[in-house]
């Protein structure tokens, strides 16, 4: 079944970056074909392996791709849970117990982490974004803060698997030449989307190249591929638009004349309805950003996720 929806997704996924996404016979591959093991109610019972477990579901999907079937990776938060303000469960606690690595994003991403780590002193953690030139968030409350969404960009997504492999290397030392030869096929198919996206950007006239979201989660996204972003708040932690939020991105889309606008899938649509309603800009779907989706969603895997964000913004602006 899984299989099936594998590819169901990728026809739609290949729609509007053409047929030549993917060599041939790479269909099996982990990234497309296996769904990582975030399910928190799968048990960890394989004598022997190491237990990974990340904080999100994306970084589960990478270090899924590092890992092989040399070692049981987990997500701690489920496809489609809000990252930025999780509050951590007993049952997680349970799990870090039996982690014998725990790898997280870092740029202030999990401040409710740190609990659980003091709670699981003896699990090693690790930053994946160490060696990311950051992105400062420039209002609010976040003022000259790191962005946190360091992943949203394929080139910093080449450094985390980097961060992945060694750290794997390190916890488990038997099985590291597997995870370096793993990480060198992931790594070849992250540059292979890199080029895929950067052509498809590409032909977005450059006075449309604008992407409007409801989270400023895509500043390294926008900064690596030369487009715009525009968005209502700069991280989802309240999840509540002011008034002078919403007004600021209505002046922006009607200044500009951008088409369409969008919003996360891990939060209300509501204030980019209104900038929609107000601005005549059409609202044009959601991005995925802060999760994966589920296995049978459009998004199942990290790279299904670059590919489906940059889709739906290429069809926004289009359609128009
Ligand atoms: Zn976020």
């Amino acid at each position: 079944m899984r299989y099936k929806l594998a590819v169901a997704t990728s026809l739609s996924a290949t729609l509007w970056l053409g047929a030549c996404d993917r060599p041939p016979n790479s269909s099996l591959s982990p990234s497309q074909s296996a769904p990582p093991a975030m399910s928190p109610s799968q048990p960890s019972q394989s004598p022997g392996k190491k237990v990974i477990l990340t904080t999100f579901t994306v970084l589960a999907d990478m270090a899924q791709n590092v890992a092989g079937d040399k070692a049981i990776v987990e997500s701690i938060t489920k496809p489609g849970a809000e990252i930025h303000g999780y509050q951590v469960t007993p049952s997680d606690l349970e799990r870090g117990q039996r982690a014998n690595l725990i790898l997280e994003n870092g740029l202030n991403l999990e401040r409710w982490a740190t609990r659980f780590y003091n709670s699981l002193p003896q699990v090693p953690h690790i930053t994946l974004s160490e060696g990311v030139r950051p992105v400062n968030i420039s209002e609010d409350a976040y003022r000259d803060k790191p962005n946190p969404h360091a992943w949203m960009s394929p080139r910093n997504a080449l450094i985390y698997v980097e961060n992945v492999r060694k750290a794997l290397g390190k916890a488990d030392p038997v099985n590291a030449a597997t995870y370096d030869a793993n990480a060198a096929t992931y790594s070849q198919k992250i540059r292979a989307i890199d080029k895929q996206l950067r052509q498809a950007i590409s032909a977005i006239p450059p006075n449309k190249r604008y992407m409007v979201s409801c989270e400023g989660a895509f500043s390294y996204l926008t900064r690596d591929y030369g487009l715009q972003e525009v968005y209502i708040w700069p991280v989802n932690a309240e999840q509540q638009a002011t008034p002078k939020q919403v007004e600021k991105v209505i002046n922006t889309v009607k200044a500009n004349q951008i088409p369409a606008v969008f919003c996360e899938s891990t939060v209300s649509n509501e204030a980019q309805l209104q900038v929609a309603k107000e601005t005549g800009a059409k609202f044009a779907g959601v991005f995925y950003v802060d999760s994966l989706s589920s296995p049978a969603g459009p998004t199942p895997t990290y790279l299904k996720l670059l590919e489906y964000n940059v889709n739906t913004l290429i069809r926004g602006l289009q359609d128009n």
